[in-house]
């Protein structure tokens, strides 16, 4: 369940913490590596820190401010590689960090929880400017990869985890458990297909931030991003599968935040720089980057929906859409599915079963599979060998059965059948089948 146990957690939090008591974030170690022409910094820290990260130009540097934040008494700063120097001072209340730079760089930053060893580390990876280059608009992040025969990598959120437990069923099982044990059996399904790699978004029993969590999807460049949840609800009839997608209103919220962003923010979104870019190209931009993910993430909503209700019950027949902060990538097409309700005793009794899993596991890979069959990705595996049987329209406002069949060369009873429509009367956001003549 993802609607209720995030406010509450705030409230409970927001009560029982005084500001003051916030513990400042303390940067312990600065770490330089070097790998393939790419300078990696790694700042080792002793909590997650809230930042910002920006490039300046004449003499080429970057600047990392850390809120709030202290540095350790073991903290050095000496140059290599890219890195030319290392400076530190105070910005207002933050720490900034400065990166002296023999050369302009693409950096790209990302977050990584404690795990194998190591506490928090803030990594920095800087990629040497080509001179004269600039990035060609593409749509999504995974499209940026150079071409080739590349797997299609698939992120797997497993909800919850460590200090949230997420809801909590009437024998006892907790929602970051089963979400974990279906994730990593998700993982083992796709891994096993040809073309598909999966990667774990946590891997353990512990707390992630959920914009740390979909950060982490784009950092590895996934072609897809599923959240995993189970359900509850107050009646304990309630029952099925569901499927969500982000809303509109998720996305202008997200829109809106990295226009504001832009200039001190310099990750790509569907790898182009919006920091360069006056505020109307950036907003074109940005929406097409995400028109795209929105429509991506609808269709492959729908085909795991579909293929949900081929093992079982599916709770509404509909992909639903909802403001969920772990679906906000820009560039990368995500969906949540809740596998069953853990609120109802069969149900939970089910999510207990590891065979019941299993099934879980394969409707959600079918249903990925069956969507890459027809959309994948540019130079993967799938692009190069895999030959659909249909297509997928999503319809636009406005757009009618005439229009749709023309675009596809098709005859509109073909659409008809395929989609057992019994009038022309379609909505838009419907996810139309259109047959492919072979
Ligand atoms: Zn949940």
């Amino acid at each position: 369940m993802v609607r209720h146990c995030r406010r509450l957690l705030l409230v409970l939090l927001a009560g029982a913490i005084p500001v003051t008591a916030v513990h400042a974030t303390e940067v312990r170690r600065l770490q330089l590596e070097q790998k393939g022409g790419q300078t990696r910094a790694i700042l080792h820290l002793d909590t997650a820190p809230e930042y910002r990260l920006f490039t300046l130009g004449d003499p080429d540097r970057v600047v990392l401010d850390i809120r709030g934040a202290s540095l350790g008494r073991d903290f050095r700063g000496d140059g290599s590689g890219l890195v030319r120097a290392v400076r530190h001072g105070r910005h207002g209340g933050d720490l900034r960090i400065v990166l002296d730079l023999a050369a302009g760089a693409q950096p790209r930053s990302f977050l990584l929880a404690p795990g194998q060893g190591e506490g928090h580390r803030l990594v920095i990876e800087l990629e040497p400017k080509a001179a004269g280059a600039e990035a060609a608009p593409v749509l999504t992040v995974a499209d940026a990869v150079p071409a080739g025969e590349r797997d299609i990598v698939i992120a797997i959120d497993a909800g919850h985890g460590g200090k949230d437990p997420g809801a909590i069923g009437p024998s006892g099982l907790r929602e970051k458990e089963v979400t974990l044990q279906v994730a990593r059996e998700l993982k083992s399904v796709l891994d096993a297909e040809r073309g598909l790699r999966a990667i774990l978004i946590r891997d353990g029993d512990v707390y992630l931030p959920l914009a740390e969590r979909y950060q982490k999807a784009r950092q590895e460049e996934a072609d897809l991003f599923v959240s995993i949840h189970a359900d509850a609800f107050t009646r304990p009839d309630a029952r099925g599968s569901s499927v969500f997608v982000l809303s509109t209103r998720g996305a202008s919220s997200e829109a809106a935040r990295w226009l504001a962003e832009r200039e001190n923010n310099a990750e790509l979104v569907g790898g182009v720089s919006l920091s360069d870019k006056d505020s109307m190209l950036a907003t074109v931009l940005l929406d097409l980057s995400q028109s795209a993910t929105l429509e991506a993430s609808s269709s492959v909503a729908e085909n795991v929906l579909r293929s949900l209700a081929r093992v079982g019950n599916v709770h509404k027949n509909e992909v639903q859409r909802a403001n969920f902060m772990v679906l906000r990538s820009p560039d990368v097409p995500s969906l949540l599915v809740e596998t069953a309700f853990i609120s109802n005793p069969d149900e939970e009794r089910n999510l207990k079963d590891p065979q019941f899993r299993r099934r879980l596991a394969l409707a959600i890979r079918d249903g990925i599979k069956d969507y890459f069959s027809v959309s994948p990705p540019h130079g993967t595996w799938y692009a190069a060998n895999v030959r659909p049987t249909e297509r997928h329209h999503v319809v636009s406002r406005g757009e009618t059965l005439a229009l749709i069949a023309r675009r596809h060369g098709v005859s509109v009873q073909s659409i008809r059948n395929a989609n057992g429509l019994a009038s022309d009367r379609i909505m838009a956001g419907a996810v139309l089948r259109i047959p492919v003549s072979s």
